[in-house]
């Protein structure tokens, strides 16, 4: 297991200055004429892969990071250049990380490149789970899967999914025993033009307009036997152990490490709407002034500036915990995005308000950053479902007895718990020590006093 650390590495910088370049230099300049046209924004996602930003094995190297941190590091600086861009440009990473939780290694090895094609031959992927009678209960899906001889045949219909329609490869959660809750489903891969599936329409929306957004239904929707992820032997296992009554419920698990991936991204949308606001008061002058000099613009901004830096703490341990195979157990997933989105609907807002009728105006883009701020406490689980995760926990006396940072792994070394910084025996060797040196020469009594001070 690799320690929890803020210290970045030279690969972490190199990451950050290179996706920082790209999206200030690509992202920026087209952020608004693609949120005018809400068109996805196919050269730009070519342009990421010609980058190498968008395949499989950059994702895997970002995942396979033991700091947790290289992936909200590239999501932070991608959704700082456009939230809308950015979700497109990210959208298969999320079917791929359905893929790889569900799939064997050689559904992943089939389908992986599928998802996202190569410079020149851009493809896209989708992860299709929420429907139109609700998205937060997973647990009440209606979408079906039924087997009719070596196929599986899905009815049902989806809303809000993310290159719904024009995806070349989606995928598909659906109910195969409908007493079972979220443990009767299973994901399925629906390749582009399958017939029975179908973009119903597309989704005009307040935020995020450079991202595809549409209702999908499946109608009779007939796929090979080998779609069905993990494969049959693994789901009827599965089904079998639910009908007994064990087994977790795995979609906790599995959203408690993708929430923090969804926090970077809003954190992306507040710095960039921080950092405006900033830039704006400084040079903006009323009253003889710059308004900064106002506390009235100053501590508002004064709260971001403690806030974003919160949740971005909130999001790299819970991000850590995902790469470390560290339980969420208080759901510190749900707190990393919690807090994240929320800040960034504040920080969005607040620079509509430094900038005054200037923020309001299509002139500036802090109008555009306050409708895509909107949808981090929305999507991928509600502020209130992440509220709800955290409040269960709280159930649990055990896991609330002591600070959160107690039920974090630590150093199991003997030694360092014996003699470690704030151990008895390194308090009562100093005392000692102390005690002796006042009996000694200056000298000694100087060494005395350098050992006991801070830092030592
Ligand atoms: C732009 C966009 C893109 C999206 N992309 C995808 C995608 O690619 N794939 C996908 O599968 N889904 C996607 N979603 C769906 C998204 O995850 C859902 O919208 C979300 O989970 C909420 O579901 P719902 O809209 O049905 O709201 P509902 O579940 O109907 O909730 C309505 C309100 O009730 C509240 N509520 C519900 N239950 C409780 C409770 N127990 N306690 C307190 N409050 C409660 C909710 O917090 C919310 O405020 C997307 C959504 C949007 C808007």
């Amino acid at each position: 297991m690799s320690a929890f650390t803020l210290e970045l590495t030279p690969a972490h910088h190199e990451l950050v200055r290179r996706t920082h370049a790209f999206a200030q230099d690509v992202v920026r300049p087209a952020a608004a004429r693609y949120d005018a046209a809400e068109e996805c924004p196919w050269e730009i996602v070519d342009r990421a892969a010609q980058e190498g930003f968008y395949n499989a094995l950059f994702y895997a190297d970002l995942i396979a990071d033991p700091t947790g941190l290289s992936l909200p590091l590239f999501l932070e600086e991608m959704f700082w250049g456009c939230a809308g861009i950015g979700l497109t440009v990210v959208l298969p990473a999320l079917a791929l990380s359905a893929l790889n939780q569900a799939g064997t290694p050689e559904q992943v090895a089939r389908w992986a490149p599928e998802m996202f094609g190569e410079p020149g031959d851009i493809k896209l992927a989708a992860l299709a789970v929420s429907e139109p009678q609700g998205g937060s209960d997973v647990a009440n899906l209606q979408t079906r899967a039924r087997k009719d001889g070596g196929d599986w045949v899905l009815d049902g219909d989806k809303i809000w999914i993310g290159n719904g329609g024009i995806a070349d490869v989606t995928i598909v959660n659906a109910v195969v025993d409908p007493e079972l809750g979220t443990k009767g489903q299973a994901m399925f891969v629906v390749p582009k033009d399958t017939p029975g599936m179908e973009q119903v329409r597309r989704l005009r929306k307040l935020g995020h307009r450079a991202s595809h957004t549409a209702e999908l239904s499946f109608r009779e929707c007939r796929i090979p036997a080998d779609n069905l992820l993990g494969g049959e032997d693994k789901l009827e296992h599965k089904l079998d152990k639910a009908r007994r009554g064990e087994g977790k419920p795995a979609a906790l698990g599995t959203f408690e490490q993708t929430r923090p991936m969804v926090a970077a991204m809003a954190l992306g949308v507040a710095r960039a709407s921080f950092e405006y606001a900033c830039a704006y008061a400084r040079e903006r002058e009323a009253f003889g002034g710059p308004i900064l000099d106002n506390q009235g613009i100053a501590f508002p901004l004064a709260d971001l500036a403690a806030d974003i830096d919160a949740a971005r703490l909130l999001c790299w341990r819970a991000s850590w915990m995902a790469a470390n195979g560290v339980p969420f157990r208080l759901g510190e997933g749900s707190m990393s995005k919690l807090k994240a989105s929320e800040v960034a609907v504040r920080a969005a807002e607040q620079a509509v308000q430094t900038c005054g009728g200037w923020g309001y105006v299509d002139d500036l883009p802090v109008e555009k950053w306050y409708r895509d701020a909107k949808l981090y406490t929305i999507f991928e689980g509600t502020s209130e479902i992440q509220r709800l995760v955290i409040g269960r926990s709280l159930g649990d006396p055990e896991a609330t007895a002591t600070p959160l940072h107690h039920h974090l792994p630590g150093d199991h070394g003997g030694l360092s718990r014996k003699f470690g910084h704030g151990s008895l025996a390194r308090a009562r060797a100093g005392e000692t020590f102390l005690r002796l040196a006042k009996k000694a020469p200056e000298s000694v009594l100087r060494l005395g006093g350098r050992l006991a001070a801070p830092g030592a």
